[in-house]
């Protein structure tokens, strides 16, 4: 038999990288070994969910004074410091890459802060110049952001830029109706930056229940977002001279001629251009923006790894091929996260990792259960949402709709008018609750809950059974009576 210098080598220090190598030591006792080319804790935590919500707080904080009025208080809005907080962002973000590193070390995995690739199955090599063997190789490099194949695409940043910037723009446009394009519209706009967003498609967050997503863009566009559907980017080039703000009317610099094709994903993200941009929009429109954010999809990190040299399959956006333990095309190697593009959400990672370590070091084998995962998006109101959209219920069954649209108290009060929704698909032949919906502050922790409720289950009458808790929004779940509509 064999001798390997480790039972497991990880490639990729994010969220299931990482878990996954500590509880194959920890747990299973196998001597591991992770390789991370840059930051420890990956996208979520470097550069994804951990800053993006810290910048979702500070940008609440713009509507505190208004409200606060309602109740008695004084209380006045000073200016944001950019440089304040997002020197105090990185510096938790270095707190956090510690807590990771030694996650690691106190679990007795070995570290490399190098960039791996693979040489065959069994071996892995380092840009140290290092080389090792390991019975399993456990790729986990994640995702990037990638910019649309247009001239001059390099101009704009992507979201690994924003938390970098040296401050804040006086005016953005962001491409895109996805999470990332809605989530930074409305921590931009809180921050006080003008906000143009362009979506192609006829409504954002495709794939969501349609009554939600139109809710969201409703307020979107109520708190200041200059929302265009059906509208796309065409054209973009250096603005000439010192405008910061959106003109219509205004010609391209000098460096249009130039016309610099972009790489798209192959660009540093700090190779963005920094000054105005001129845009050219499918609607005719031209204007400038000090900045242009491109949220048009993130693609797998899975080039240049040496993964086709040696028979592992890639897809058409290049996600490793995996089967349900998360194993590739080479037996001794597996691949979990988003470099598999199936569902690219942190704790799925985290899932497909754990279900890795059960089938491969504990005798366990289990495969990923991608069914029913309660996610949101952080938007204002924020979405949560687990299970069907009305749309796809629809599709596959009769059901009953249950809906309820409200303005909340503690913004009613204040005179605003903000309006939550809660809505439930229940399935007619099986009184299961098939999708749950909520558009509300707060509803990513709501979803939470439901989302125990729906992954059991749960049928509609178990929601009446359960006691309204009063006064709150969520109590709506449980008092919907009679359905809005059948179909
Ligand atoms: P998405 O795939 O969600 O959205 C990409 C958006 O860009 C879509 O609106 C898409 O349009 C549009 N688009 C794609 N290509 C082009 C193009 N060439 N020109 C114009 N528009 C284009 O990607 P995101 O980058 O927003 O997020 C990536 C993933 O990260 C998400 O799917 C999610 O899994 C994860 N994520 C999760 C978060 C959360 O849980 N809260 C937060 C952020 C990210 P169309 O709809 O027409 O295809």
């Amino acid at each position: 038999m064999m001798n390997f210098d480790y039972d497991l080598f990880v490639i990729g220090g994010g969220s299931g990288g990482v878990r996954a190598a500590r509880v194959a030591a920890g747990e299973a006792g196998a001597k591991v070994a992770l390789a991370e080319e840059d930051r420890y804790g990956g996208t979520c935590v470097i550069r994804g969910c951990v800053p993006k919500k810290l910048m979702v707080f500070a940008s609440e904080f713009a509507t505190l004074p208004g409200e606060a009025a309602a109740y008695g208080w004084d209380m006045s809005l000073g200016d944001f410091d950019w440089t304040r907080f997002s020197g105090h962002l990185n510096a938790e973000l270095d707190r956090l890459e510690g807590v990771y590193r030694s996650l690691l070390k106190n679990s007795g995995v070995d570290t490399f802060d190098a960039r791996a690739t693979i040489r065959d199955a069994h071996t892995v090599q380092l840009s140290s110049g290092e080389s090792f063997t390991a019975k399993h190789i456990l790729i986990a490099t994640g995702g990037h952001p990638v910019r649309p194949d247009i001239p001059n695409a390099h101009l704009g940043i992507v979201s690994d830029d924003i938390f970098h910037l040296p401050k804040l723009p006086k005016s953005v446009l962001i491409i895109g109706g996805g999470y990332i394009a809605c989530e930074f519209a409305c921590i931009l706009n809180g921050l006080g930056v003008e906000v143009t967003q362009y979506y192609r498609g006829a409504q954002i967050l495709r794939g969501f229940d349609d009554q939600a997503r139109g809710m969201i863009a409703d307020h979107m566009r109520e708190k200041g977002i200059d929302l265009h559907l059906g509208t796309n980017i065409l054209e973009m080039a250096p603005a000439a001279g010192d405008h910061h703000l959106s003109v219509d009317g205004l010609v391209p610099g000098a460096a249009m001629g130039a016309s610099v094709r972009a790489s798209g994903d192959l660009l540093a993200t700090s190779d963005h251009h920094e000054g105005p941009v001129w845009v050219k929009a499918s609607n005719g429109s031209q204007q400038v923006f000090e900045t242009v954010l491109f949220a048009t999809g993130r693609d797998p990190n899975s080039r240049n790894l040496g993964l086709e040299e040696i028979g592992i399959e890639l897809g058409r956006r290049g996600e490793i091929r995996v089967d349900e333990y998360s194993q590739t095309a080479v037996p001794s190697i597996y691949a979990i996260g988003d470099v598999t593009n199936r569902v690219n959400l942190t704790p799925v990672a985290i899932r497909e990792g754990m279900a890795f370590v059960e089938t491969v070091f504990k005798g366990n084998p289990t495969p990923v259960d991608h069914d029913l995962i309660p996610s949101a998006v952080f938007t204002q109101p924020e979405m949560g949402t687990v299970g069907l959209s009305e749309e796809d219920a629809r599709a596959q069954e009769p059901v009953e709709i249950y809906c309820t649209s409200f303005r909340p108290m503690r913004t009613a009060f204040a005179g605003q008018p903000d309006r939550v929704m809660m809505k439930l698909v229940v399935s007619r032949a099986t009184r299961r609750v098939l999708g749950c919906h909520i558009v509300a502050p707060g509803a990513a922790e709501m979803i939470q809950l439901a989302g125990i409720a729906v992954k059991m289950g749960a049928t509609k009458e178990d929601f009446d059974r359960t006691v309204a808790v009063h006064p709150t929004m969520s109590e709506e779940m449980v008092t919907m009576r009679s359905p809005t509509r059948t179909a």
